[in-house]
């Protein structure tokens, strides 16, 4: 897959919110602070990108979109317009330095274009001191400025802040443009429909996979699937001897729950849906398949109910240990011819 330039970035992540946009630049009803709240990887940077260019862009689309080609539009995608004023935080906040060049950057004139577009990512790490400096140039409004505030987490941002710039929520993507975005980043193709199914952020995806916790995972729960798709005692020791080495925290722990519940609606898939969305787990298909062929409904729903349980489980502080071993033993016996 070709690498997506900014413009079809924000138009795969967010189109309505790009469509708002542009309509706003070109009925000239662009306020001048906004707040763009979302999680990571959901545009909020793409969107701001996209109206800087546009305000620079020499021959933007009939649709209103910047062209994305013109010699403006590609010195704002590589960061080189000293009118558009891009801070993010290095390291874990937005420095002193950093805020000292954004005011003297507000002060000064547009060196060439008639606008100045600021777009500061992570604004929920400015220290207070910080946010309030700004603060002043946010409350008076100066011509031919816009100030993009980016954040992850509007619950930290200041009160004053929140109240003095439009909020604008940015919804989640879509299963496809998350996706799309998975394969830019090079996830392999078939973790990604679990991880849609497991998150909408980009960087909880990058955190699963790291030192390949997901495909070991994946590695895991089917062999624990296919032992007890055969009705398999195994499994049982499965869950000592693969599942808890993966289950080292909490989150890890959530997340195996997680999945195998995915593994059992894929399951519910197969046998009542067949092809309607994406296989979570393609490589047991095959397996579920010939699972399919002997399970009642009742016995898949008493699975399922007894998967969805573990969750509460877990949030009740039960051991997850005991948690996975209870749930292997009410699969078996389900699973297994009664007397
Ligand atoms: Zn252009």
């Amino acid at each position: 897959m070709a690498k997506q330039n900014i413009i079809e970035q924000a138009e795969s992540k967010q189109p309505q919110l790009m469509q708002h946009f542009i309509h706003l630049m070109t009925t000239n009803r662009l306020s001048h602070a906004y707040l763009f709240s979302g999680l990571p990887g959901c545009g909020k940077r793409a969107v701001a990108q996209v109206v800087a260019m546009r305000f620079f862009c020499q021959t933007p689309n009939a649709d209103g979109m910047p062209c994305g080609h013109c010699p403006e539009c590609n010195r704002i995608m590589a960061g080189d317009n000293p009118d558009v004023v891009t801070v993010e935080p290095d390291g874990q906040r937005i420095k002193v330095d950093q805020v000292r060049y954004i005011k003297d950057e507000f002060a000064k004139s547009p060196v060439e274009g008639a606008t100045k577009v600021f777009i500061i990512e992570g604004a929920e790490t400015l220290t207070t001191n910080a946010a309030n400096g700004l603060l002043k140039f946010i409350e008076e409004p100066v011509a031919n400025r816009v100030i993009f505030l980016l954040t992850t987490n509007k619950s930290m941002m200041l009160a004053t802040i929140l109240s003095r710039t439009q909020i604008v929520e940015f919804p989640s993507l879509t299963a496809k443009a998350f996706a799309d975005d998975l394969r830019q980043h090079q996830i392999s193709e078939n973790q990604i429909p679990l991880l849609n199914g497991l998150t909408n952020s980009l960087e909880d995806a990058e955190q699963l996979i790291a030192d390949d916790w997901l495909a070991h995972c994946q590695h895991e729960l089917g062999r624990w699937f296919n032992q007890l798709a055969k009705r398999d005692d195994m499994a049982f020791v499965t869950v000592q001897t693969g599942l808890m080495p993966l289950a080292s925290d909490r989150d890890h722990q959530a997340v195996i729950l997680d999945i195998i519940v995915l593994l059992w609606q894929d399951m519910l898939q197969v046998k009542y849906l067949l092809g309607e969305a994406p296989a979570v787990f393609p490589e047991l298909q095959t397996a579920m398949a010939k699972l399919a062929q002997s399970l009642t409904r009742q016995q898949l729903l008493a699975i399922l109910t007894a998967a969805l349980g573990t969750k509460k489980a877990l949030a009740g502080n039960m051991n997850i240990q005991s948690i996975l071993e209870t749930l292997t033993l009410q699969i078996l016996d389900e699973l297994k011819p009664k007397d």
